[in-house]
């Protein structure tokens, strides 16, 4: 890729940012539209969240994705805030208006594509979340807004899934969530099968043998698990889904369709299913995986993780 005195740039703003598979979405992209861009990653510390934002604004970036731990922290120094991204309370995505940025959140919209593409349905089904962190929360709102019959939140710190379940029940006008320890599950009616997304941090790399709940008995109340963890491409929550008789879809693919939804806000381009698959593939082959189809409706089986 040339550079020259027309180049814009694309960052991501996290800690740590260094195994991030971002810039192979961006750069992709932007190789395939033959646009004059390039995507870079940017370690900031806890402290200089602020001047990163109106530094990257004063150095003319088109754009950022922000990452752990900076998606609510960002949201004081923007110009302006995406209603989704208010009610979420997150922010992923950073678009170049006059005078700042504005805040927008494509995880959401990136795990709601995602799930459609892999034949998850929503509307009518009893759901679990797994945690109760930012990204849980979005989860519990999409699950809400699609129409998931019930919601049970299940965390390890109990007062911040009550408060989640409190927050949709407020917005539904009526006791659609619930929160639980993850311990309890056992008092989970016994003849329900449930989707689930798993949405803490165990089972990422490098401590992929961390799971959330262990007991297969948990696992056999689930007909589709779905994981938010990319890395590795087929975790502990997965495998015990798919020991146990339910599918189990991986997180790769909301990570492209919220990247895919960030890049058609900086450049106004449409990126359509051809491409889409071949970014997913470059994706694949950057995580050292063996490349399927973006389409597939079966899980990913891709074995070979390289960190
Ligand atoms: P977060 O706000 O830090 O929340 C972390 C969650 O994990 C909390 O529920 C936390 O429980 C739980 N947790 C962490 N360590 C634990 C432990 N040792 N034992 C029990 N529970 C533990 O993180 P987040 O931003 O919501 O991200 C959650 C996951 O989503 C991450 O794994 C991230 O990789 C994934 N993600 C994926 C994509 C994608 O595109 N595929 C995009 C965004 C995020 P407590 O509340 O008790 O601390």
């Amino acid at each position: 890729m040339k550079t020259d005195g027309y180049t814009r740039i694309c960052g991501l703003i996290g800690n740590p940012v260094e195994h991030t598979v971002s810039p192979v979405i961006h750069n992709t992209l932007a190789d395939a539209f033959a646009l004059n861009l390039v995507y870079v990653p940017f370690r900031v510390e806890q402290e200089r969240v602020e001047e990163a934002v109106r530094g990257a604004y004063a150095l003319n970036l088109l754009g950022c994705n922000v990452t752990v731990p900076y998606k609510s922290r960002v949201m004081p120094y923007l110009k302006e805030i995406d209603p989704l991204a208010e009610r979420i309370g997150a922010v992923n995505t950073l678009v170049r208006i006059p005078g700042g940025f504005k805040g927008y959140n494509t995880d959401m919209p990136g795990l709601y594509r995602a799930m459609c593409e892999d034949g998850v349905e929503i509307a009518g089904k009893k759901a679990l979340v797994l945690g109760a962190g930012g990204v849980a929360r979005a989860v519990a709102l999409l699950l809400w807004e699609k129409g998931a019959e019930s919601i049970t939140l299940l965390n390890r710190t109990l007062e911040k899934a009550e408060r989640i379940a409190g927050e949709i029940n407020g917005l539904a006008g009526r006791p659609v969530a619930d929160a639980m320890e993850p311990g309890a599950f056992a008092s989970l009616p016994a003849d329900v099968e449930y989707l689930a997304v798993q949405a803490t941090n165990l089972g990422m790399f490098p401590d992929t043998e961390g799971a959330l709940i262990e007991d297969p008995a948990f696992y056999r109340r689930i007909h589709t698990g779905y994981e938010l963890i990319f890395n590795p491409s087929r975790t502990k929550f997965m495998k015990l889904v798919e020991e146990n008789g339910g599918r189990a879809f991986g997180g790769l693919k909301m990570l492209l369709y919220q990247g895919i939804i960030a890049f058609e806000l900086w450049t106004g381009k449409k990126i359509d299913a051809a491409l889409a698959a071949e970014v997913y593939a470059e994706m694949q082959k950057a995580m050292g995986l063996k490349p399927q189809g973006v389409m597939a409706l079966e899980p990913q089986k891709a074995m070979g993780l390289e960190p």
